[in-house]
């Protein structure tokens, strides 16, 4: 399996980086993508992924809920920094209406700039969106769909969410914890979007699955994720496994 969205640089598992890293891979995690979030976390990806060199790939990007006063100086460093190390996507960039509207144009201005760098590079997008749907349909918009690729992550909508984000380019669904939340309608309705279209993620620390909902999230968890779906779609685990596993390496150039 590939996590294709974890955040374990985070100082949530400075005390057990090693042991984490372990869990993962002996629950069947072949390799984890990291996605940037700002300045101040940057460097922390960086020493990680030297750390954990074979298990461990990069993306570069400004999270919107990193856009502020200070978001020229962001993209300044986004720019300095991309095509400084070997980066499997821009990520995470999107945008987030959730926790607060104030910096909405700016949150638009730093997305399309960084979609605009990524199709120049040919970089897959890893894209975050909470609250705002609407508004990131119409970014990804202004972009030709044969050249935009990369992953919806967190996804939690429908198949007509679902049809919007593929007529905007090669876009996979990245489907995580919350697909084992009884709570969670959309897991039902998941097997309307073909497998195919789907990619696995933890997000760790966040969104933890069940059993473990409440504690730290990390990638050796994604096991029960693949379980989750494999119920769904009524295929095993392992099926799922091999398509996500494909899907991947497919738009992540794995
Ligand atoms: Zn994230």
């Amino acid at each position: 399996m590939i996590d294709t969205h974890t955040h374990i640089y985070e100082t949530e598992f400075d005390a057990d980086a090693d042991e984490v890293v372990a869990r993962a891979k002996e629950a069947g995690v072949s390799m984890v993508l990291l996605p940037d979030i700002d300045a101040a976390s940057y460097p922390r990806m960086l020493a990680f992924q030297k750390r954990f060199p074979d298990f461990c790939r990069m993306m570069c990007g400004i999270h919107p809920t990193s856009v502020n006063e200070n978001y020229k100086e962001e993209l300044k460093r986004f720019e300095r920094e991309i095509d400084r190390h070997d980066f499997v996507a821009v990520g995470e960039i999107g945008m987030d209406l959730y926790w607060d509207k104030t910096f909405v144009a700016e949150q638009r201005l730093v997305f399309e700039h960084q979609l605009a760098m990524a199709v120049e590079r040919d970089l897959p997008v890893s894209i975050h969106c909470r609250d705002a749907f609407a508004e990131t349909i119409a970014s990804l918009k202004k972009f030709d769909p044969a050249k935009l690729r990369g992953v919806f992550h967190a996804f939690g909508g429908v198949v007509d969410n679902a049809r919007e984000i593929f007529a905007c380019g090669r876009f996979k669904l990245g489907i995580g914890g919350v697909c084992t939340y009884k709570n969670a309608k959309f897991a039902e309705r998941l097997p309307e979007i073909p497998l195919e279209s789907l990619v696995l993620e933890t997000d760790a620390p966040y969104l933890t699955p069940v059993p473990y909902r409440g504690k730290r999230n990390e990638p050796a968890y994604l096991q029960y994720v693949a379980e989750r779906l494999a119920v769904l779609y009524g295929v095993t685990a392992e099926k799922v496994d091999t398509i996500t596993t494909r899907s991947a390496r497919e738009i992540f150039l794995l």
